[in-house]
């Protein structure tokens, strides 16, 4: 994209609105501006990165053989009726009427929609076990809508549910996307502790979250200093006792926020660490608390009704933004993981109008196909520096009428801030 014609309103003002470092890096690089109290319109940068979180989420699902599907944002009270949740669920639940007065709703979860569909198709032991998601706008009427798309009311999450026989099929399942998890947040650059935790509004009794350690982090967490260097690039992990060996090493070590943290058990860890944490996942195991109470049964191998077991699995993934910038930034601006950043590169032309610049501009911005953001605004060098730190690319390319008549570029790593100065080909292969 040229610059000159991309909405990308950069501010060089701290939105006052602002409390934390993300929020103020997504307002100030041009990324969301919001409509309503935590409900935000996605500007092309920010929605681009959304893009590339999902992928990441995407193909790890895809790769412990969840399905993909894609279910509505409004549901039918009535589902939430046989659940016994419609009321339960409080003031977070966004409870609508349509013209003919029936109850429907902007779904905060989808639990009893999925149960829903399963109990009208599946009929028999043979079809089980099944994973299923979907990634999805999701409403919670949050008392405080805060930091920006880490708490929305309106934001994007990844779900998925299994469908198992019984509990020992469904830990297996449970163990399967755990492990998609840690590669999710490893490919995505960031350390995620998963803790046991309780187990919340949607029940059940074994839960884990996903926490990112950031100084702004909503949640307290204690946990042993063993997670700072553990690496979860998981080796080959294929049959169920991998599997099972992979799981325990993951629990072994103590961490807890809240809810779990007990100070004798704590008292026994010798390298304690203790920091803020945010939650960008959580995974539950909840039996059969839906296929009951809503009539969800498929026939055992003897022909007797089964309930099946499942479990719910849950990423924000319009929160992972805020939190991929809360661990990726200085003083400058966003600094993007390779993954997941808007444009692997951006071009600065230092000087539009000069016909050696613009040509050598032309040329590069030809090369990336569409995947390198090119700055041909009319703008002081100063700015354009500014701007590019401040988005964040990866890679800058910097081209002035010095460089270009001698067919030389500038290239400065954003994460770093080293430079070099190459020819266009040399360049090009760096980025790679
Ligand atoms: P929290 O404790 O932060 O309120 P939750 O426990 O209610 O979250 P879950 O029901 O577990 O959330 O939802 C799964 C994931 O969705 C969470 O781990 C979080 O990353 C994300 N999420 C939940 N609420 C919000 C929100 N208001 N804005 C953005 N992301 C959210
Ligand atoms: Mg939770």
């Amino acid at each position: 994209m040229r610059l000159s014609h991309t909405l990308a309103p950069t501010l060089k003002e701290t939105p006052a609105e602002a409390q934390i470092v993300s929020h103020r890096l997504m307002l100030r690089a041009g990324l969301v501006r919001q409509t309503a109290a935590g409900i935000y319109a996605w500007l092309p940068l920010g929605w681009r990165v959304l893009q590339n979180i999902a992928r990441i989420v995407r193909e790890e699902q895809d790769a412990v053989g969840a399905q993909e599907m894609l279910m509505p944002t409004i549901q039918p009270a009535e589902l939430w009726r046989q659940s016994g949740r419609y009321d339960a669920y409080g003031p977070e639940m966004l409870r609508i009427s349509d013209r003919h007065d029936r109850d429907i709703l902007y779904g905060p979860t989808n639990e009893e929609m999925i149960t829903d569909i399963f109990r009208q198709s599946v009929k028999s032991y043979r079809e089980l076990p099944q994973m299923l998601y979907h990634i999805q706008w999701k409403f919670r009427d949050e008392v405080r809508p805060r930091f920006g798309v880490m708490r929305g009311r309106e934001f994007l999450m990844k779900d998925a549910y299994s469908f198992d026989l019984d509990y020992a099929g469904a830990v297996v399942s449970y163990r399967k996307m755990m492990l998609a998890y840690m590669r999710t947040f490893q490919r995505l650059g960031l350390k995620a502790i998963p803790m046991e935790a309780e187990s919340g509004p949607i029940g059940g009794n074994l839960s884990h979250e996903f926490i990112i350690l950031a100084p702004t982090g909503e949640s307290q967490v204690w946990y042993d200093a063993v997670f700072e260097e553990m690496d979860f690039a998981a080796g080959r992990i294929e049959t169920d006792a991998e599997l099972e060996q992979f799981f325990a090493q993951m629990t072994t070590p103590y961490a807890a926020t809240d809810e779990k943290h007990d100070a004798a058990t704590w008292a026994q860890v010798t390298n304690q660490r203790e920091g803020r944490g945010i939650e960008v996942g959580h995974i539950f195991y909840f039996g059969t608390k839906y296929s009951t109470p809503m009539g969800l049964t498929i026939a055992g191998r003897d022909g007797a009704p089964i309930a099946p077991h499942m479990g719910s699995y849950g990423i924000g993934v319009s929160r992972l933004v805020g939190a991929l910038i809360e661990a990726n930034h200085d003083d400058a601006g966003i600094i993007w993981p390779d993954p997941v950043a808007p444009f692997r590169a951006v071009i600065l032309n230092l000087k539009p109008g000069d016909p050696a610049c613009d040509r050598m501009c032309e040329d590069l911005y030809a090369r990336f196909r569409g995947g390198a953001l090119y700055d041909d605004r009319e703008e002081r060098a100063g700015v354009k520096f500014a701007d590019a730190d401040l988005m964040g690319h990866p890679w800058q390319i910097v081209v002035g009428p010095r460089g270009a008549a001698g067919g030389r570029v500038e290239l400065k790593r954003r994460a770093g801030g080293e430079r070099q100065e190459l020819d266009i080909d040399a360049a090009l292969a760096k980025i790679g």
